[in-house]
């Protein structure tokens, strides 16, 4: 459920037109509406409320201060994967003992920037990070929270490269060489164990992977407590899917159902990492049309918006809903939707059936809010898109457009050249 919609032929965001915000900022431009970021979130959590947990957003999927800001204020921490992230959350006031960190590849000066912010704990990937981490926490006079990404070896059923589970994929120990690793952290003098995490990847649209997933981490939570290592934090991850096209992904409450039975007894508070089921559907990329180029062999719908806005399509071969901002009575056509790029993998969507724009129309790119201002890139040297966000029937710019000049910041040319 989402705060996109029609108002006879006008489509909305909450209270505002988005043809009004276009208006105002011109194009493109991505917009989250504030009631959906809240509410996915208030649902989430509730869905897991009978039991002690802690939802840590995923904010790779949308990392905006603003929104970071609002979830921080409703209760949610952070998983970050660099100490870029950490630093966004830290400034949008998410508090450090809800911050998880994990990533294969922490370098040394962010292992010592995390862990003088006081997280509540590293998810480690490696016996060789491991050492590093007891390294420069012994260093630093401090000792570090961890818990070991184990890699449960599932299959998540989901694009290929967003799936993190399996045997041959970077992420995480090997789940059987996670307890002589736990073994190994035991021994080290500057590490303090405290938790269980795993991660199977995104964009899940059943349960079963998620359930599977985490039988085989609670035999290993079991084995441990035999040894005498004890957990206090499972931690599952994200990964649950959301609509784009024809998917019926769980709802937040059955994926609570299936997990929380075989948790409850375990002691343990759970942690959870949702990042695209809470902001996927909240945010909208808007776009304008500029030219409809008809050749013998395709129908272009040209776009103001490419592969360096929204690289999902590009990336994935995902698909996007495109809506028009203004519903027209005319004829459809079939195209492919592309942008301004230099690339021919720059579309956003490929022999897609269209109501037929005319140019200058605006045309609305669903389901943007994850993962798609946060990839964004200058190729092309091309400014990034303003974001935007609406609260009932207020418009609050949450970033810039950048200009010309944000292109070249930073840039030198060398002494000789001058
Ligand atoms: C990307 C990621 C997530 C979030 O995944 P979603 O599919 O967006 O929910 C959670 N945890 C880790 C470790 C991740 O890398």
């Amino acid at each position: 459920m989402h705060d996109f919609f029609y108002k006879g032929s006008e489509l909305h965001c909450e209270a505002v037109p988005v043809s009004l915000i276009a208006k105002r900022l011109g194009t493109p431009f991505y917009l989250y509406s504030y009631s959906t970021l809240s509410r996915h979130l208030k649902v989430f959590d509730r869905a897991f409320n009978k039991y002690p947990h802690v939802i840590c957003f995923a904010i790779k999927a949308c990392s905006n201060l603003a929104i970071l800001r609002l979830y921080a204020r409703e209760g949610a921490g952070a998983d970050v994967v660099s100490g870029g992230e950490l630093f966004r959350s830290l400034k949008a006031g998410m508090e450090p003992k809800k911050i998880v960190y994990a990533g294969v590849g922490k370098t040394d000066e962010e292992i010592l920037y995390a862990l003088k912010k006081g997280i509540l704990m590293f998810n480690v990937e490696s016996s060789e990070e491991l050492r590093a981490i007891d390294r420069i926490a012994k260093k630093a006079g401090k000792k570090a929270r961890v818990a070991l990404r184990v890699n449960p070896d599932i299959d998540a059923r989901t694009h290929p490269y967003i799936a993190t589970g399996l045997r041959d994929h970077k992420f995480g120990i090997p789940i059987e060489e996670a307890i002589e690793n736990y073994r190994l952290a035991r021994k080290l003098s500057n590490i303090e164990i405290v938790g269980i995490h795993k991660h199977i990847g995104s964009q899940l649209t059943e349960v079963s992977p998620f359930v599977d997933a985490l039988n085989r981490i609670l035999i290993l939570v079991n084995e441990l407590k035999a040894e005498g290592i004890g957990i206090k934090y499972i931690n599952i991850g994200g990964g649950l899917g959301i609509t784009y096209n024809d998917e019926s992904p769980p709802h937040p409450e059955e994926f609570a159902k299936a997990i929380l039975p075989l948790v409850k007894d375990s002691g343990c508070t759970l942690i959870l990492e949702p990042g695209r089921v809470l902001v996927g559907n909240a945010g909208i990329l808007v776009t304008k049309v500029l030219y409809i180029k008809k050749t013998r062999e395709k129908n272009f719908v040209i776009v103001d918006a490419g592969m360096n806005d929204l690289i999902r399509p590009t990336l994935y071969g995902a698909y996007q809903k495109i809506i028009p901002a203004k519903k027209r009575k005319d004829s459809t056509i079939t195209a492919d939707v592309v942008g301004p790029i230099c690339e021919s993998a720059d579309f956003l969507a490929k022999d897609r059936k269209l109501s037929l724009p005319k140019e200058g129309d605006l045309m609305a790119v669903m389901s943007a809010g994850a993962y798609g201002f946060t990839m964004a890139s200058n190729y092309n040297s091309r400014p990034r898109v303003p974001e935007v966000l609406v609260k009932g029937s207020r418009i609050f710019l949450i970033r810039e457009r950048e200009n010309y000049d944000d292109l070249i910041r930073g840039e030198k040319i060398p002494r000789f050249l001058e």
